[in-house]
């Protein structure tokens, strides 16, 4: 289908996403899957074609560029010539704007350049056994213990899970419905542990995985947001989170369409 909503500058882009994925993504690809997990340094090689985070400031190391339509390109060049379970966008797009909009300018100036970098990955961890469309099920609980928060609870099918350096995690702070908060878990907090990189149907390169909370003491500073605020800060992040998905949907059936029309072309069956 023609589209005219691409200028040259996003031509070149592609050309550039297109060519990092078919050197640097697609080699790997099938390693990927059977081990269930990318490379860490895929995420390294992605921030030093300046990839990641492409919407944050400058002065963090970002390109300052809010432009959706890059990103769109990345994850139709991804489908097509990379390997969508490197889930760049995730990291990017779908949990990096919680620090980049909710953060203070200590947060951001902290967590913000290793992330753009791909030294730090990202994961925002909302799941729970009993908690999935019903976010507001969620029965992870930091306590408010004057010098820290005290974190309890357990997260399943966290995209990034193992990898992860900085989890987005949404605890309960109040016995009212919406009484939720975000925190940034940070790897290696005592209490703070991994489970199992879940098998999955597909993205088999995606790591997926379980993630425990005992006792894990977090930092006042590391409140994301407004307490108590967290049910809406998601539902707004939320919303983006579906064009995303509406963009990689299209892109992994418009490849794999291909793929089929490629194969059905070339073999010969039959006589
Ligand atoms: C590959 C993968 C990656 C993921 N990554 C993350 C991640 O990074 N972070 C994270 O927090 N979570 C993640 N998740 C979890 C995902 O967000 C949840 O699976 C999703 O929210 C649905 O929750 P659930 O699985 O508990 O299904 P349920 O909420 O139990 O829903 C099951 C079915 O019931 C339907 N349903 C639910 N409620 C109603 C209702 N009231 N009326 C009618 N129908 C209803 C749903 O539409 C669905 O079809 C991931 C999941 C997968 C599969």
């Amino acid at each position: 289908m023609d589209r005219n909503i691409f200028e040259d500058e996003h031509e070149m882009f592609r050309d550039a996403a297109r060519s990092f994925y078919t050197n640097e993504v697609l080699p790997h690809s099938e390693r990927w899957r059977e081990q269930g997990i990318v490379d860490r340094d895929a995420f390294l090689k992605a921030g030093e074609q300046g990839m990641l985070l492409m919407w944050a400031d400058e002065k963090y190391g970002g390109a300052g560029v809010h432009d959706f339509r890059y990103e769109q390109i990345l994850i139709e060049e991804i489908a097509k010539y990379g390997d969508p379970g490197f889930f760049m966008t995730l990291h990017s797009r779908l949990v990096g704007p919680y620090i980049g909009e909710l953060g203070t300018e200590e947060q951001k100036a902290r967590w913000l350049p290793k992330c753009i970098s791909g030294e730090h990955i990202l994961a925002v961890a909302i799941t729970e056994a009993g908690a999935g469309s019903d976010v507001s099920g969620v029965r992870t609980k930091a306590e408010d213990k004057g010098d820290h928060y005290l974190l309890n609870g357990s997260k399943t099918f966290i995209s990034n899970g193992i990898l992860a350096d900085l989890v987005i995690v949404v605890a309960r702070t109040d016995s009212s419905r919406h009484g939720l908060s975000l925190f940034v878990v940070e790897r290696g907090m005592e209490g703070f542990e991994r489970g199992k990189n879940l098998k999955k149907m597909g993205m088999k390169s995606q790591d997926t995985a379980e993630l425990f909370f005992n006792n894990v003491k977090i930092p006042k500073e590391n409140l994301l947001g407004e307490w108590n605020r967290g049910f809406y800060q998601l539902m707004h992040f939320l919303a983006e989170e579906r064009l995303l998905g509406a963009c990689q949907y299209l892109a992994n059936a418009e490849a794999a369409f291909d793929a089929t029309m490629e194969y059905t072309q070339e073999r010969k069956a039959f006589g």
